[in-house]
């Protein structure tokens, strides 16, 4: 246990160095970003270290993990944002302990959220999931919609009583245009942060990067980096 504790704070220190530089690259101050741990696939034990060691923010991406992780971690000062896609049959269960979602990407999904929010008299905040690569069928291939479909989702998302619309996320897309060109990507969904911003002021955050292009996000502008791998460890390639 001290030894995990010893690694992750390693970790974390070297993760932390990496955003400051970023920062400091982009002439940005360093608490214009916050650094979101992504501790799914990892146990419990391991969120409670990173609460010790002054973690604030966690992610993780499939209820069935999450949901008994949360759980045992009741006690602790956190803030949990789930980022992953979300079937409307978990929505029940991650309104019971997220305080963000990040993915949401579709209407019925707005509705499902509202509905158990205002039904366990919790506010929700939402970040629509972007699809930088997305298809002839306006999603991505790893959730999210088309860029087209932020502004009629977004003024769902206003209007439903119980959420929050708090901003966009996006994950580098592996392929189309934006394929291999991180900063692009992210550079395009700060445009689209702006323009949503126009209607809706208080969306602020832009949740982008991980652990492998997180200073290209954090020089995009990037307001929340979700790093996993480069804190915890490589996650055996489970899913
Ligand atoms: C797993 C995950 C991350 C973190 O990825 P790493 O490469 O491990 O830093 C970030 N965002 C989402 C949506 C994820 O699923």
């Amino acid at each position: 246990m001290t030894d995990r504790k010893d690694e992750l704070a390693a970790n974390l220190a070297k993760v932390e160095r990496r955003i400051a530089d970023a920062c400091t690259a982009a002439g940005r101050e360093r608490d214009e970003v916050t650094l979101i741990v992504v501790t799914k696939t990892y146990p419990a034990s391991d969120v409670r270290i990173l609460s010790e060691l002054g973690v604030r923010h966690v992610a993780e991406n499939r209820d069935q993990d999450a949901a008994p992780k949360a759980a045992a971690c009741m006690d602790l000062p956190l803030t949990w944002h789930f980022v992953g896609q979300l079937q409307t049959n978990k929505v029940r269960s991650v309104v019971g302990y997220a305080d963000f979602v990040q993915s949401v990407d579709r209407s019925k999904l707005v509705t499902a959220l509202s509905k158990e929010a205002v039904r366990t008299g919790r506010e929700l905040g939402c970040l629509i999931q972007v699809a930088l690569d997305a298809g002839e069928s306006g999603r991505g291939e790893r959730g999210g919609l088309a860029p087209e479909g932020i502004g009629e989702l977004a003024g769902l998302v206003a209007e439903a009583p119980g959420l929050r619309l708090a901003g966009l996320m996006t994950v580098a897309p592996l392929t189309g245009e934006y394929a291999g060109r991180e900063q692009a990507a992210f550079g395009r969904l700060l445009d689209l942060s702006t323009d949503l911003r126009r209607s809706h002021p208080t969306a602020t955050m832009v949740s982008a990067g991980m652990s492998a292009d997180l200073e290209q996000a954090v020089a995009a502008g990037a307001t929340h980096v979700r790093v996993g791998s480069a804190v915890l460890g490589v996650r055996p390639r489970l899913r």
